[in-house]
């Protein structure tokens, strides 16, 4: 059985109580642990300053060419508070924890969600101390609108750029920690593999995506802040960049991933947001000790949807005010590692996969291109695994999924076959590994045979074609174990209990 680690006691007091038992390493002893953080978008940029400026050693990495290019800046409606300059006594904590519940569908856990509640008021202060130019009315107090979804809370939104500038900040706050000489940002790296050796984490093997080497960096702790998966589907609204590797590439070392079926729809195409991701703990640690996910990268807060708004007040959450305390306590109970360990074979090992990959997708030279592939899978998912799901069809994608693969490793043609800058290749990298996560989204499909989130399962409707939930058989996160290609996952419940709603 999963251990999710939530405190005992009320759930008002759980994460005071949470804190109180967190350790923090002496100022000497912080510098010689080294952190190695995976994206620099919002979530990541946020947890590399605070983690820099605690005083620990951080080195942080992304794809893009400047962190400012990730996800966030494209975030436009806004960011959800229960902070409240109005006289409205329905807007509160209370009343946000049960519209973020509801939008979940009733498949997150309440303890994660109330603690996200709890602290979205620290984090409207933050972003307006960082200069985020929120609306306001004549008085001069935070303007609020009110989405969709939720009754009571609005959200606070800075023009239609909301999401740049509040990344702007968190961006801000990095490189001031770059600057000083305590943060590390690289641009333009990939992460490749994760490294674990007698199952805790040791490090991550990287691709400088300028010059196409490969190499290892050890690390006492991984933190992933890659992003969620959306993109899987092609026509998306989310960045170019938006990939499954680090997780899924992860998944494959022995890290659970939870609910991948569940994505959140956008009217205008498909989805816009993943709420699957790695299974995480209270501490938004995964089942690997030393691999911590935040952002929407882990699966964490948001159930079967996400009330909208939401996505950035998780980011924040997670990468300022949680995983910066629950991080320092893993340290603060471990010994700083050896730099002599990226000799072990365990990391010759996983270098010599990453670069046998790269050489095989290089020598391919096939006739179709990378997106025709990406298009061919991302059709099949929406019309077999997109809003509305049936058991026939699912299993039917599981029988065409491998066909599309083979046809894939033997017949994809990159623009270039140089392994030096190739952004053809990159994507063929991560398209590659989109063909193995795309059974694991049907796998979870099949298994959860109820509509749920915004989901229709053709089977569990009623006679009006509404969709049905099912509490009984369903209410628990499922997270999947990786066996092998070709081989079932295992599937580990945790019970979901409703107690406070
Ligand atoms: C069109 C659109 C509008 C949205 N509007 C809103 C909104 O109004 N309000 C809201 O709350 N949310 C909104 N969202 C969702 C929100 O923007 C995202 O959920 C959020 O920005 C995710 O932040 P993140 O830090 O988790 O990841 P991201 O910002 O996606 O950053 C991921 C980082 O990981 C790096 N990375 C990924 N893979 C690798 C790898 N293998 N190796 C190295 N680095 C890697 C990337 O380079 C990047 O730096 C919107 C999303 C979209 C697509």
């Amino acid at each position: 059985m999963l251990d999710p680690r939530i405190p005992l006691g009320p759930l008002i007091n759980k994460w005071s109580a949470c804190q109180q038992q967190l350790k923090l390493s002496s100022p000497a002893d912080r510098r010689k642990f080294k952190i190695v953080v995976i994206g620099a978008g919002l979530s990541g940029a946020a947890f590399s300053a605070n983690l820099a400026g605690l005083g620990y050693t951080v080195k942080t990495y992304c794809l893009q060419d400047s962190a400012r290019r990730s996800q966030a800046a494209s975030a436009k409606c806004g960011i959800i508070s229960a902070q409240s300059y109005s006289s409205d006594v329905n807007d509160g904590v209370q009343e946000f924890f049960g519209d973020t519940i509801k939008a979940g569908d009733y498949r997150s856990r309440e303890a994660n969600v109330y603690r996200l509640t709890e602290i979205s008021e620290s984090i409207i202060d933050l972003c307006v101390a960082q200069g985020v130019p929120f609306e306001r009315d004549d008085h001069g107090c935070l303007l609020r609108q009110h989405p969709v979804a939720s009754q009571t809370n609005g959200n606070l939104f800075a023009g239609d750029d909301t999401g740049r500038h509040i990344l702007t900040g968190a961006y801000s706050s990095l490189m001031k920690e770059v600057k000083k000489g305590n943060a590390e940002l690289f641009t333009r790296h990939e992460m490749m593999d994760l490294v674990v050796k007698e199952g805790v984490v040791k490090g991550v093997v990287l691709r400088d995506l300028i010059s196409g080497k490969i190499f290892s960096q050890r690390a006492d702790a991984v933190i992933l802040a890659s992003g969620g998966y959306a993109n899987i589907f092609y026509d998306s609204t989310n960045a170019g960049t938006n990939n499954a590797s680090a997780v899924f590439r992860s998944h494959k070392r022995g890290a659970f991933f939870a609910h991948p079926c569940f994505i959140q729809m956008h009217p205008t195409c498909v989805a816009q947001y993943a709420v699957g991701g790695l299974w995480v703990d209270y501490n938004l640690m995964s089942n690997i000790p030393g691999l911590f996910v935040i952002g929407e990268a882990n699966f964490a807060d948001h159930g079967a949807n996400r009330l909208g708004s939401n996505s950035i007040l998780q980011c924040l959450a997670d990468g300022n005010f949680i995983a910066p305390l629950t991080v320092a306590d893993y340290l603060a109970r471990c010994t700083p590692g050896d730099e002599v360990i990226i000799n072990l074979p365990v990391f010759k090992e996983a270098e010599a996969h990453a670069t046998q990959n790269i050489n095989r997708l290089l020598h391919i030279n096939g006739k179709r291109h990378v997106d025709d592939f990406h298009r061919q899978l991302g059709d099949l998912l929406w019309e077999k695994c997109g809003l509305i799901r049936g058991g026939e069809k699912l299993r039917e994608a599981l029988e065409i999924i491998p066909q599309i693969r083979e046809e894939f490793w033997g017949n994809v043609k990159l623009a270039e076959n140089d392994n030096h800058l190739n952004q053809s290749l990159e994507k063929a990298g991560r398209l590659a590994d989109f063909m193995e996560f795309a059974e694991l989204i049907v796998f979870d499909a099949i298994n959860r045979a109820e509509s749920c989130g915004c989901h229709v399962r053709e089977e569990s409707q009623n006679e009006s074609q509404e969709g049905l939930r099912n509490d009984e058989k369903y209410s628990y996160v499922a997270a999947w174990e990786f066996n092998g290609m070709g081989k079932d996952p295992s599937l580990h419940k945790e019970p979901l209990l409703y107690e406070n709603i």
